[in-house]
């Protein structure tokens, strides 16, 4: 058992024996020797189908050949210059060229520090302090927005983090999604105080949350006519919805939205992009400042190009067709074996919640069944499959996945079996 002599040695040297704490689970997690298109290869020799995708930016599968060979060029011409280059150009073209509200963009190295920049930009521009979160609404892991959040902080029992000030999050409003009274309301509280609105269209930091129908046209109205400016988290969305993400999906225009995963094609980044007027207040034009090292990386922003060169109208339908596949077999599966679940899909991304309620909000999701989630997590790794061990995060497909959703649906099958034993 390599894995767990790694673990054991891990531990010596790594808090928690990983470096984010959602890669862990009980007893152990496999440690992985190489992944190749649907596949993650373990230091044992076992071979998982990978519905975790590193948490979404494998959308071309693992080790795609397209990507390599250009990032394998790059590397020979450097892999840090502390200059400008054509590549960060080109990404941007192809950025706005997509994503709808996006008229200028600055490459950062994480989601994380997109979201971060992007509301310090909000209240740059807006001179407000107040900022509204949505519970469970997962922005990465700063301290302004680590507050009910959700993915492993959720998972680990910390959506509120010690070590984060009260001052420091006391302008971060919470409100429900999908409930447009407690956003009216936050809203007429703190009316003229508040920056920005922050946002995940489809919540994947808890499961797999749809947006109500005209939600987020409702997100759109009131922050317009509040002067309030309207953040999409797209870390997740971008990309992957459509072509410009979910706001090309849902036709909601922000003002700002931030991106990251797919944008680095399985390499660091992120990006903040949006209004001209809006993104001209960043430092060196304007006065917010923001700066990375890495910023703009010639690498990640090779493997970036690569990546949205090649996701085309079919890389859209084919990831859709297998999520959809699987999706209504959890369905039948779950009403087959009368296993209480609710199963939501949306383009590549998928996720089933061991749950009575419809799963609308965080509050709700937290009362799904997470012991039977981590049995049917289990049950799934011993048929070769992995998703992200943890009822709070999404799955998702990869144009890779074709060979393997009908195997997948019969290892569900037996799954389902096993949980009603
Ligand atoms: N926003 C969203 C919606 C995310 O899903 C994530 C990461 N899962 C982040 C921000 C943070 O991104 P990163 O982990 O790259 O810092």
């Amino acid at each position: 058992m390599k894995s767990k002599e790694l673990f054991e040695r891990a531990k010596k040297y790594l808090v928690g024996g990983v470096n984010s704490p959602v890669r862990y689970f009980k007893p152990y997690p496999f440690f992985v020797e190489r992944a190749k298109d649907c596949y993650l290869y373990d230091v044992d020799g076992n071979k998982y189908i990978d519905y975790c995708l590193a948490y979404g930016p494998m959308v071309l599968g693992h080790a795609n050949e397209k990507v390599i060979k250009k990032v394998e060029k790059q590397l020979y011409l450097g892999t840090a210059y502390g200059c400008p280059t054509e590549k960060e150009i080109i990404l941007a073209e192809m950025v706005v060229d997509r994503v709808p509200c996006a008229e200028l963009v600055r490459f950062v190295n994480s989601g994380t520090e997109a979201t971060m920049s992007a509301i310090r930009l909000a209240r740059g521009y807006t001179g407000r302090k107040k900022i509204i979160k949505f519970d469970g609404a997962y922005h990465g892991a700063h301290d302004y927005v680590l507050v009910k959040s959700g993915s492993g902080a959720l998972t680990h029992g910390t959506p509120n983090s010690p070590g984060i000030p009260e001052e420091t999050t006391k302008n971060t409003i919470l409100v429900p999604f999908n409930d447009e009274e407690a956003l009216e309301k936050a809203i007429k509280e703190n009316r003229d105080e508040i920056a920005c609105v922050i946002v995940e269209p489809v919540m994947g930091n808890v499961g797999c949350i749809l947006p109500k129908e005209g939600y987020l046209k409702f997100l759109r109205e009131i922050t317009e006519e509040n002067n309030i400016l309207l953040i999409f988290d797209e870390v997740i969305t971008g990309f992957r919805l459509a072509r410009g993400g979910a706001q090309e999906y849902f036709n909601v225009v922000p003002d700002l939205a931030t991106l990251g995963k797919i944008l680095g094609g399985g390499f660091p980044i992120g990006a903040i992009v949006g209004k001209r007027e809006i993104m001209e207040h960043f430092s060196p034009s304007g006065k917010v400042y923001q700066a990375g090292t890495f910023n703009g990386n010639p690498v990640s922003v090779t493997a970036g190009i690569a990546t949205l060169e090649q996701l085309d109208e079919n890389f859209y339908k084919k990831t859709t067709k297998f999520a959809e596949e699987i999706a209504n077999a959890l369905k039948e599966l779950s009403e087959r074996y009368k296993v209480e679940a609710k199963i939501y899909q949306i383009a590549s991304m998928f996720q089933i919640y061991f749950n009575k309620e419809e799963v609308i909000n965080y509050d709700i999701a937290k009362k799904s069944d997470t012991e039977k989630y981590m049995k049917y997590f289990h049950e799934l790794l011993k048929r070769g499959i992995f998703v992200p061990p943890s009822q709070f995060e999404c799955c998702f497909t990869s144009i890779k996945h074709e060979e393997v959703v009908e195997e997948t649906i019969n290892k569900l099958e037996e799954v389902f079996k096993a949980l009603t034993l």
